[in-house]
């Protein structure tokens, strides 16, 4: 068994008139994520976990934000080929620890279903996912509520023929 592990950010501003969508759940909130895609900073952030992890590059190299199919897409699709990827070259995922930093809206009503979902997406049992919820502190951008980030580290295994 080889284990590999991979880390992922991502920082999203937020704005007026978008859905605001964090690790493939919509949450009730005035504003949302700005971006080319849905602009999902959680699953941006797995997503990149995955591929580093994997020595596959990041996200910005297999879904470019200058290309038009992927306006508005949902990033749910980015996570799953890209873990689609990764099973082809014999990777699985083992677990995923992920912290989302939000001044508003206050994540703890969410943090279940974004764990619900991630384990979901990645195929793994709700105790292999864990997802923590930090403010800004009111300092800097996150802390003034003008953006939402999300640090993910996850760690991958295959089994040797
Ligand atoms: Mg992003």
């Amino acid at each position: 068994m080889s284990f590999r592990v991979g880390s992922g950010h991502d920082t999203h501003r937020l704005a007026e008139g978008r859905p605001l969508i964090l690790g493939g759940v919509r949450v009730d909130y005035p504003k949302g994520l700005v971006g080319h895609s849905d602009a999902d900073a959680v699953l941006h952030a797995v997503t990149d976990a995955l591929l580093g992890a994997a020595g596959l590059g990041d996200i910005g190299d297999l879904y470019p934000d200058t290309d038009p199919r992927w306006k508005d897409a949902d990033s749910t699709l980015f996570l799953t080929e890209s873990l689609a990827r990764l099973n082809q070259l014999g990777w699985w995922a083992v677990n995923l620890d992920v912290t989302v930093f939000a001044q508003e809206p206050k994540l703890g009503p969410v943090k279940a279903a974004i764990r619900a979902k991630l384990a979901e997406l990645l195929g793994l049992s709700a105790d292999a996912v864990n997802v923590k919820a930090k403010t800004g502190e009111q300092v800097g951008h996150i802390g003034r509520g003008e953006a939402i980030g999300c640090h993910a580290i996850v760690l991958i295994e295959k089994k040797e023929e």
